[in-house]
């Protein structure tokens, strides 16, 4: 069998421990003699699923038992709307750091008043805004934690304040350990680190819930999903078996205290190399706003990056371009990236380098 390196921003690759699970329960889950992809959602065995689910991202994570977990659907795109249709009465803070800051602030003001009380756009989101204060006086603050597009992370979370906070955890959710007490809602796009396409992780306080809008459509209240436990329609019950195999991974692997140590070991061999042949290779963001998550690398001119590209893919290495936006490089590695796919494409990186200047 021959499985290429998928750096793939997202849908990404998942680890091969949980596809091959999958693969074994495919025809029939456990004696159920049935597949997941067939079950109803009101089956005994699918409501087993998704309560191991709930309970597994909350070990993983360390989700506090005054929050929700939901499972949606829409994409963390949906949510970019569905938070301000429940939560937004006139203004909401939002810090602008990347494109999908840009789509969240978009839609929100669809629906109120928007205050951006940092950005980082006039240096094309090379870099986190340091040292900021969230404004106070709105419904809300949203932030976004890793930028994919443009490989920024933040590496350590602004001060909530008296407003709620929200933050877009699409490509970095359980990669690394960070207190949920510290927001109020937490969302991701399961297809970068946590699961399949099709499957919205939502974790929300649970009194906030309380207080959204009730006289939205009943897909886009976050109260009647609460009340009926995300199943008020039909769940994608697929991703979310998924979701609950790739928690059961993590932890089996040692938590995400574990995982997180070898993203830091990922990041730290990728970032070296590239530094080392700094006049080759040149990191598009700032040193200290830089994505355990998404690597992003310019080199000389165009062509080289051409070639760089399509080198790599011949050698297995899949996925590495980057985004339009950007231009150049983008190695995505998330959690089921080993080291060893990052060893060889460093190996593949220096040579490169060599054969080129
Ligand atoms: C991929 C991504 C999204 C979009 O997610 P969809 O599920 O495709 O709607 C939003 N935010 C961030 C940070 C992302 O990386």
């Amino acid at each position: 069998m021959n499985r290429k390196y998928n750096f793939s921003a997202g849908p990404a690759t998942l680890p091969l421990p949980v596809l091959e699970e999958a693969q074994q329960q495919l025809l029939n889950y456990k004696d159920a003699g049935m597949s997941v992809l067939e079950m109803s959602h009101r089956s005994k065995d699918f409501t087993t699923i998704l309560q191991e689910t709930k309970t597994a991202l909350r070990e993983v994570v360390g989700i506090p038992d005054n929050y929700e977990v939901l499972f949606l659907t829409g994409g963390a795109s949906t949510q970019f709307a569905m938070l301000p249709m429940n939560f937004l009465k006139n203004t909401a803070g939002y810090v602008n750091t990347g494109s999908w800051s840009k789509k969240a602030i978009k839609e929100a003001k669809l629906f109120g008043n928007v205050n951006v009380p940092a950005s980082s756009e006039e240096q094309n989101f090379n870099h986190i805004p340091q040292n900021i204060t969230l404004p106070e006086d709105v419904d809300y603050n949203h932030i976004t934690s890793n930028n994919t597009i443009f490989g920024t992370q933040w590496s350590q979370f602004p001060q909530r304040g008296s407003a709620p906070l929200f933050v877009d955890m699409s490509s970095d959710i359980l990669s690394r350990k960070f207190d949920v007490e510290n927001f109020d809602v937490v969302y991701a796009g399961a297809q970068k680190n946590a699961g399949p396409a099709g499957v919205t992780i939502l974790i929300m306080r649970k009194d906030l819930i309380e207080k959204t809008n009730t006289s939205l459509p009943s897909m886009l209240q976050y109260k009647i999903h609460a009340d009926k436990d995300s199943c008020y329609n039909t769940p994608p019950v697929f991703q979310i078996y998924l979701v609950g195999l790739i928690a059961k991974w993590i932890s089996a692997e040692g938590g995400i205290e574990e995982i997180e140590k070898r993203n830091i070991q990922k990041g730290k061999l990728l970032y070296e190399t590239m530094d080392s042949l700094s006049d080759f290779y040149k990191g598009t963001a700032q040193q200290d706003s830089r994505s355990l998550m998404n690597v992003t690398f310019r080199l000389p001119s165009e062509e080289l990056e051409k070639d760089f590209i399509q080198l790599a893919e011949s050698k297995n290495f899949s996925g590495l371009k980057g985004h339009r936006s950007v231009g150049g490089v983008r190695v995505s590695m998330y959690n089921a990236m080993p080291l060893e796919a990052i060893e060889k494409l460093t190996e593949f990186m220096k040579e490169f380098a060599q054969k080129n200047s």
